[in-house]
């Protein structure tokens, strides 16, 4: 298979030979024809599998078609994203992939001034690349227009949902016209997503692939049970003790991360973290201190971490657990890349116990447990209780909770191309039917 065969225009396939892309990956292979054809497209893949592309080219070579207008033009694609990094690392892909066309990409996103983007809306967009937030406030102030879009990607729809972003993407959605292509891309095809699909596309084709950040098989688990006022002291013993290298450290809250890299800092580990409470500059700049190696330490939130594009590490440490057992998998998808070794440790207290075993269950696997000296928990942590009933406040979701069976990581896809057309069928149309603030049972605070 190339790109060739996918029916890509030729300055598509310059841009992508600069690139150094040889072949498309499996998502690319499926979606792409299906995109060009005008299809709406559910498409079940994560960061990493190369879904940018998929529904970047198709999109791209579709504007491009089109001479636009003269003057300030309307924005014709709009792609929705629920980080700020995602919305930097979609943009840059789509410059990447057109650089040989001219078509604009305006990002809107929150925590840096308005005043700049309404100049960029003002100077005209073909795509704009947008956080729901900060997009309505400029559907609101009349800065973004969206009565022009004909094509609508809603990357990480899951994670939108996550984030409690149905209301506003209802209220978005309500504003494009019905006369769209609309392309879905999810981790994961739950209950929840397949209702956005029936409510806002129309007979969706479904692709799906294996997530690539499937846990290693070079990876060793390991998690140390700890009493939980005990446990910055323990990551504080473990990192100045043990390691050397560099370390992301995932946290619960944004307040305790900031806690935990000043104190690693105190001690003389230099850290820097991230979360959604920092503004983009400085979630930049925390970043590119460690990836240049001047932080030895990141400490991150999961939303804040999610779709970074982080080098292989060969250490990360859950200073606390995932609430959803699927994020330890995102989370250690950052170590043992391309066959090498990694390590993945887990402080445990025993409020915990009950995620550990969903992780357990979901890896098919134990994780050993070992104390460490000195930190000999106050009370033993079990983990052959009773599973706990529901920790997703919606309820959906629940890798190896509840009754459902566990899923192993490696089998969330398949790849198979008769998934398409499946299972999402679109059923009558409702498009922009959605009321403002129409949040269903699925809402679920998440700290970015
Ligand atoms: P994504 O899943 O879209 O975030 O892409 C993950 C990474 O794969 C990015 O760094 C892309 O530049 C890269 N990538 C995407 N498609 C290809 C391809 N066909 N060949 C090589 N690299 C690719």
């Amino acid at each position: 298979m190339t790109f060739e065969t996918l029916g890509l225009s030729p300055a598509l396939l310059r841009a992508l030979a600069e690139s150094g892309y040889t072949a498309p990956t499996p998502i690319q292979a499926q979606a792409i024809p299906l995109v060009l054809a005008g299809h709406d497209l559910l498409g079940g893949a994560q960061t990493g599998t190369g879904k940018t592309a998929a529904f970047g080219l198709p999109l791209l070579q579709r504007l491009s078609k089109l001479t636009p207008a003269k003057g300030p033009r309307k924005p014709r694609a709009l792609v929705l994203v629920p980080t700020r990094e995602l919305a930097v690392q979609v943009a840059d892909s789509l410059k990447t992939y057109g650089r040989h066309l001219r078509l604009n990409v305006t990002m809107l996103f929150g925590g840096v001034g308005m005043q700049p983007q309404i100049e960029n809306l003002r100077r005209g967009v073909d795509i704009l690349v947008a956080c729901p937030g900060r997009l309505l406030d400029h559907m609101q102030s009349g800065h973004a227009k969206l009565d022009a879009v004909e094509v609508l990607v809603l990357d990480e729809a899951d994670r939108m949902l996550d984030m409690g972003f149905l209301p506003s993407m209802k209220r978005i959605l309500a504003r494009v016209p019905a006369q769209r292509q609309t392309l879905l891309f999810s981790a994961t095809f739950e209950a929840r997503i397949k209702a956005l699909a029936l409510e806002f596309m129309r007979d969706p084709q479904q692709v799906q692939v294996a997530a690539n950040n499937t846990i290693a098989e070079t990876i060793v688990h390991r998690a140390h049970p700890v009493d939980a006022s005990r446990k910055r002291d323990m990551l504080v013993e473990i990192l100045a003790t043990r390691h050397t290298e560099q370390v992301l450290v995932f946290g619960k809250t944004k307040h305790g991360c900031n806690r935990l890299a000043e104190q690693l800092e105190k001690a003389g580990l230099p850290a820097v973290a991230i979360h959604g409470n920092k503004s983009q500059a400085q979630r930049q700049k925390a970043l590119d201190a460690f990836k240049a190696g001047r932080a030895r330490i990141l400490v991150a939130t999961d939303v804040a971490a999610r779709g970074l594009d982080i080098p292989n590490l060969p250490l990360v440490i859950n200073h606390d657990l995932p609430m959803v057992a699927e994020d330890y998998v995102h989370r250690i998808g950052r170590t043992g890349r391309n066959g090498a070794s990694g390590e993945a440790l887990s402080l445990v207290s025993a409020d915990e116990a009950g995620l550990l075993r969903q992780i357990q269950r979901m890896l098919k696997a134990d994780i050993a447990m070992e104390e460490m000296p000195g930190y000999a928990p106050s009370q033993p942590i079990r983990l052959d209780g009773p599973m706990p009933a529901q920790n997703r406040g919606g309820g959906a979701r629940k890798p190896g909770g509840g009754a459902r069976p566990p899923r192993k990581p490696a089998q969330r896809g398949h790849g198979k191309p008769q998934d398409r057309g499946a299972h999402a069928h679109a059923g009558p149309r409702q498009r922009g039917a959605g009321k403002p603030g129409g949040q269903g049972g699925g809402r679920r605070e998440r700290q970015a």
